[in-house]
C-alpha cells in the first residue's frame, strides 16, 4: 500500500487538531560522519502546544477526537507521578474544554514541598491529581491497579452528577491511540521519500507498547522493510511481545485493513539498556544523554529517549548497523524529566567544582 493510500484509511477515524504535523525529521551530521551511517531524527518532541510535547501528542489526536464526538468533559489517564503521558494528556484535554483527571503512581515519591517537571506542570494544567502511594512491598502493577479501582469510583461519582468520562489506558496504549502512530510511519516514509531514501533502521523507546505496536503496523501496511529496533525502558517478558502485536493487529483492523502483525517476524524488543528499571539512570543511558548534547546539541532523557540512544549508539559502534544505511532516531520527548527529582537523573547532576 502506498502511504497515501495507508493515510486514507486513517481519514476515517475522529480527530482533534493537538499539535504540529509533520514533525520535522533532519540529519544529524556529525553523528553520522562519526558512525558512518545516515542518521536522521524524528522530532516528535515538538509535536505539542508547549516546549513539553512528545509522542502521545499523536495518539491524543485520536483519543480525544473520539472523546469529542462522544461529548465527554472529564478525561482520565493513568501513569507514573512524572508521567509524560499524563501531562501531554491534561494539556490536550484543556485545549479542548474538557477537565483531566490523573491517577499517578509514585514509582519515584514526590518531594510533596519541591514538586517538578511533569507533576509541576500537571499543577498549572489544573489536572485534579490523584497521587497513589506505593504501599509496602506492592508492585508497581499492583499500585497501578488499585489506581484503575479508585479511578471507577471517582468516574461513578462524576457520572451521577450528570458528567461524560473519557478513560484513556497508561500511555494511550489502546487501538485507537496505536493507530496515530500508523499515521507516524505513513509520515516518516512520506519525509524520507522526498529525499530519496527508505527507513533501513528505526530507533525508539517503548514503555507501554502502543507506539512500537503503531509503527510496526505501519511497516506491515505499507509493505516495507524497516528494521524497527524497540528499546524497552522497563523489564518485559515475551507476554509483552505477544500483547504489542495483537495491539497493532487490532489498530490495523480499526482502520479497515485485514492484515496483521506478528511478534516473531513483526516486533524486536531490546532489553539490554533499561537496567536497573523505570526511572533509574544508568551509566550507557546517562553517557548517550551527554554524546548527543555535546556532538549535536539536542536534548534527551534519562527515562525514555536515552536509553533508546544507548541502544542506537551501541548499535552504530559495534557494527551492527550497516553502513551508510538510514536509520531514524524517533525522538518522543520527555526531557522535562532533566527537571525532575535528583533520583531520575542519577549522575547526569553534576556537583559544581
Ligand atoms: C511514553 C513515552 C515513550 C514510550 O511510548 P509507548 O507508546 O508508551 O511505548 C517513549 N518516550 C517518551 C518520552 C514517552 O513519554
Amino acid at each position: 500500500m502506498t502511504v497515501s493510500e495507508a493515510k486514507t484509511l486513517l481519514t476515517k477515524l475522529p480527530k482533534a487538531d493537538l499539535g504540529f504535523f509533520p514533525t520535522p525529521l533532519h540529519k544529524l551530521k556529525n553523528l553520522s560522519d562519526e558512525f558512518n551511517i545516515n542518521l536522521y531524527m524524528k522530532r516528535d518532541d515538538f509535536s505539542g502546544r508547549n516546549l513539553f510535547g512528545g509522542n502521545k501528542i499523536r495518539k491524543l489526536e485520536y483519543l480525544l477526537g473520539d472523546a469529542l464526538e462522544r461529548h465527554c468533559d472529564y478525561v482520565f489517564t493513568y501513569g507514573a507521578t512524572q508521567s509524560n503521558h499524563a501531562m501531554q494528556t491534561a494539556a490536550a484535554a484543556r485545549s479542548l474544554g474538557m477537565t483531566p483527571v490523573l491517577y499517578l503512581v509514585a514509582i519515584v515519591p514526590p518531594d510533596k514541598n519541591d514538586i517538578r517537571s511533569n507533576l509541576l506542570l500537571d499543577q498549572i494544567f489544573g489536572a485534579e491529581i490523584h497521587v497513589v502511594e506505593m504501599k509496602d512491598g506492592e508492585s508497581e502493577e499492583d499500585a497501578e491497579n488499585r489506581s484503575f479501582e479508585m479511578a471507577k469510583e471517582r468516574m461513578k461519582e462524576l457520572n451521577s452528577l450528570g458528567h461524560l468520562c473519557y478513560d484513556i489506558p497508561m500511555g494511550g496504549a489502546n487501538e485507537i491511540g496505536s493507530a496515530a502512530f500508523i499515521e507516524g510511519y505513513a509520515e516518516l516514509c512520506e519525509q524520507l521519500e522526498a529525499l530519496n531514501l527508505t527507513p533501513d533502521y528505526i530507533f525508539h523507546a517503548t514503555g507501554t507498547g502502543g507506539t512500537m505496536a503503531g509503527l510496526a503496523a505501519g511497516n506491515v501496511l505499507l509493505g516495507s522493510r524497516s528494521n524497527i529496533v524497540s528499546v524497552n525502558v522497563s523489564k518485559k517478558n515475551e507476554q509483552y511481545l505477544i500483547d504489542t502485536a495483537d495491539l497493532a493487529t487490532k489498530s490495523l483492523r480499526l482502520i479497515g485493513s485485514n492484515q496483521s502483525v506478528y511478534y516473531e517476524t513483526d516486533l524486536h524488543m531490546d532489553l539490554n539498556y533499561y537496567a536497573p528499571g523505570y526511572e533509574q539512570p544508568n551509566e550507557a543511558s546517562t553517557e548517550a544523554i551527554r554524546h548527543l548534547a555535546r556532538t549535536e546539541g539536542i536534548l534527551t532523557d534519562p527515562v525514555y529517549t536515552g536509553k533508546a540512544l544507548a541502544g542506537l549508539f551501541d548499535y552504530a559502534r559495534s557494527g551492527r548497523l550497516s553502513p551508510n544505511s538510514t536509520v531514524i532516531f524517533w525522538h518522543t520527548g520527555g526531557t522535562t524529566a532533566l527537571f525532575a527529582e535528583s533520583s531520575i537523573l542519577g549522575s547526569l547532576r553534576m556537583p559544581l567544582v
